[in-house]
């Protein structure tokens, strides 16, 4: 139990968050902002939402041009050194348009506008 009222106030404690770096843009962020790629054989590999697949895995960060660049270039490849095949980078691209739809969308309560089509 923590004594209260004496916590000095420029003395947050941190809590330690675990870091992961997304292998396209090399940036580190929370493991929990990231998502994990697993490699499931030589040529394949999938998204693995709870983090705790087995098997070498990468982690993506949730902008949709770095799960886009995952698909069309080699560098996650490289990282899960996997030659994947069609289905994988499929799985990848609409992964990556998932993102998007979330990254553009507006909130969900937003309906009674007009659709003009
Ligand atoms: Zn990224």
């Amino acid at each position: 139990m923590p004594s209260p009222g004496t916590t000095k106030p420029n003395k947050t404690r941190q809590k330690h968050v675990p870091q992961r770096m997304c292998v396209v843009c090399r940036e580190t962020n929370a493991k929990r902002t990231l998502t994990r790629v697993v490699r499931t054989s030589e040529t394949t590999y999938q998204v693995d939402p709870t983090g705790r697949a087995n098997g070498r895995g990468a982690y993506l960060c949730d902008k949709a041009s770095c799960w886009e660049k995952a698909a069309a270039t080699p560098i996650l490849a490289r990282a899960l050194r996997v030659t994947p095949d069609n289905d994988s980078i499929l799985h990848l691209q609409e992964f990556a348009a998932g993102l998007n739809l979330e990254a553009g969308g507006t909130n969900s309560t937003v309906g009674s506008q007009e659709k003009l089509v």
